[in-house]
Order: C-alpha cells, then structure tokens, then sequence
C-alpha cells in the first residue's frame, strides 16, 4: 500500500490553491507563435527598471558567491533616511509577499481569525489558510473596504486584519479619515497590516501615509515593495515598517538569508533615482487617463481605480474575452477567482500598450462597428 503523502500534509496547507499568477510571456509566445506580446497582467512598471538600478547590478555581479547582507543594513539605512524613522522599525522581504507570509506566521495560528475584505488581494486568505488560521472575508461596499463592517466583524479570535490601501484587483481606496475612525475602534491587541503596495501613484489629499500613522497606532504594520512602482518585481524586494517590536519579531521569523544581493543593491539604487519614480508616476496617469477616456467613449464600464490597472467589466463573457486577447497578443487578468467573473483587470502600460489593448478590446467587444 501507498501512502497518500496529499493527505499527510497539515489540514491548512491540503485546502491551498495556489495563487494564479499572470500569464508569462515567453508561454503566450510558445503557445499562440505569437512575436509581439503586450504583458498587461501583473502590473508591472512598463518603462523597466531605473538604470541605475541596472548599474548597481552589473557593478554588484562579481560578488554573488557571497552571502547577502542578511540585516540589509545599507537598504535599511537608506529607508529609514527616505520615511524618516528608526531601522528597527523595518522588515525587509522577498517581495512584500514575504513579508505578509510572515505576519501571518508570527501573529495567527490554527483556529484564529485572519479579517479581510471580500475581493481583497488573494494572498491574504491564502497565507491565512497556510497557517490553520480562518479567513473571514467582510462583504465590500461597492467594489471597496467595508471599514465599519470589517471593524464589526472582529472577535475575541481574531489576531490579524489586511487591508489593501488601494485594493488589488478593484484600485479602490480608503481616506485619512476614515482609516483613522477604523482604527480606533481596533483592539490594540489585534494587528493591523495596511498594505500599501501601490502607494507611490496616489495624488489623492486625503488618502493617508500608513507610515505617518505608525506613532499613534502601535498595533499597526505598513508593508510597500519595490515590485509596482519601483520596477523591480522580478527581484523580489519589499518591506514592512511597524513598531521596532513587531519588527524584532518579524525578524525572527524570516530565514536569515531572504532578501538577495542584486535586490538589495537595485533597490538602494532605485531610492536615490527620484526622477525615475517622477516618471512612472507620470506615464501611470497619463495611462491611466488613456484608457479611460477611451472606456468612456465606448461605453464600456469599469471600477475607478487609484492603482496601476484596472478592471473593466467586459460582461458574462469575461474569460471567452480573456482568450480573444491573448489570441491578439494582449496578456490581461481574469478576476473570476476574486468573485468578479464579469471583469477583466488590465494594468496601465506604455502609451502604445494601452494602445494596443484598447484597439483588441474594441475589435472583440464591437465587431460590427
Ligand atoms: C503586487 C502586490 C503585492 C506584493 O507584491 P510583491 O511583489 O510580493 O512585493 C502586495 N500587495 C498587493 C495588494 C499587491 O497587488
């Protein structure tokens, strides 16, 4: 007899889907013959990575036999000096991911509640699942955070709440004001991580600075990545800034080695290259604005996003539509696993991208006209 290793695995891990990420490129390519290929999937920064970020790369190459600098001392420093707060107060990760993965581990355990929004990004019920914890996910208002229902939803069992500060995949976002009246009616001994991924394209006054909120919030984690709009996704890069306690924890957890080398030095690089940020930001709105305007004229509705993409709704035949895509060289996401089986998420590209993508859309969406 065999022995089912599937059903040896812990309870949480056995009920694991594994997170769907964008389709590759290189696959489309493979798969459909297809030359040029429009990646609009995984909101990525279209311009690449800052040179410099490039250079500090090619300049660090001939040292990768050795071992990172496990305590990211150089990038830490750096942070500290960019937020204007203690080193002790950092956890760096491999990809902001990381980061989630080890709150998760250090806060929750099997039986206790992980509170998040119903179409929040899907790897909070996931690592909350790995843990044996419970994921409760609060009903949205509209497409956002339900604030005073996820507050409601709080009970003696739970130990952690994410929010997505914008969302992905919706780009809905909260204020100031109203994350402040969130957070006083939290338990300080619940912990709040406000995920902040998409940060750096907000020119909204009133969407709030988790970090800035850190001193009145004790029981409050801030995690940003270098993956969105600091071009570095492939490197695997981002941190979370919270109280120096939660931080020495947190530091406990990780492996000693987790953020790499190459990541280390692209993201120290990538912080001194303002204009770079300047210019994503820019060709996001541009983008942004773009796409809409032409969403508009075509009478096509979508969910007004804050982010670097957003979901349209492309209607009953969203993964029919999916494919037409590809099929015309264009990498979009479905959102049927978030609940949103009429929605296409699409990430704001280069002017040509968008371009390209629009043109697809219309052909597939209007075919008479
Ligand atoms: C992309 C994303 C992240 C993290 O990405 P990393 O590459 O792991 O840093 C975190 N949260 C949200 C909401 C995201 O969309």
């Amino acid at each position: 007899m065999t022995c089912d290793y599937k059903a040896l695995a812990v309870a949480g891990v056995q009920g694991l889907t594994p997170y769907t990420p964008g389709k590759p490129e290189d696959e489309v390519k493979r798969e459909l013959g297809l030359e040029k290929i429009f990646k609009l999937a995984s909101n990525e920064n279209p311009l690449g990575p800052s040179p410099r970020a490039v250079q500090a790369i090619k300049d660090a190459l001939p040292s990768i036999s050795r071992y990172p600098d496990g305590s990211g001392y150089q990038l830490k420093q750096a942070l500290s000096k960019f937020y204007g707060i203690d080193e002790k107060q950092i956890t760096l990760g491999n990809g902001s991911n990381d980061v989630l993965e080890l709150i998760v581990r250090a806060y929750a355990g099997p039986g206790d509640e992980v509170v998040f929004s119903q179409y929040a990004f899907a790897v909070y019920p996931l690592a909350a699942k790995a843990a044996g914890a419970v994921g409760v996910a609060v009903p949205a208002e509209g497409w956002g955070h339900d604030l005073n229902g996820i507050a409601a939803a709080l009970t003696e069992k739970t130990k952690l709440v994410f929010l997505a500060n914008p969302n992905n995949p919706t780009g809905t976002w909260f204020s100031e004001s109203q994350l402040r009246a969130f957070l006083t009616k939290v338990p300080e001994d619940i912990v709040v991580v406000l995920d902040e991924a998409y940060c750096e394209y907000i020119s909204e006054p009133d969407y709030p600075d988790g970090v800035a909120l850190l001193q009145s919030h004790p029981n409050l984690i801030v995690t940003r990545t270098f993956s969105k709009a600091w071009g570095l996704a492939a490197l695997r890069i981002g941190y979370a800034v919270s109280g120096s306690d939660i931080a020495d924890i947190l530091n406990r957890v990780r492996q000693p080695f987790n953020v790499d080398t190459l990541a280390q030095v692209a993201a120290l690089a990538s912080l001194a290259d303002v204009d770079y940020l300047k210019q994503s930001i820019e060709n996001n709105r541009a983008g942004m604005q773009q796409v809409t305007n032409r969403l508009q004229s075509l009478g096509v509705a979508y969910i007004d996003s804050v982010g670097n993409f957003v979901c349209i709704e492309v209607g009953d035949d969203a993964a029919d539509i999916y494919q037409r895509l590809l099929l015309e060289g264009v990498i979009v996401r479905p959102v049927a696993n978030y609940g949103m089986p009429r929605h296409l998420r699409v990430s704001i590209g280069l002017p040509e991208e968008n371009e390209a993508f629009l043109n697809a859309l219309e052909t597939i969406l209007f075919p008479n006209s």
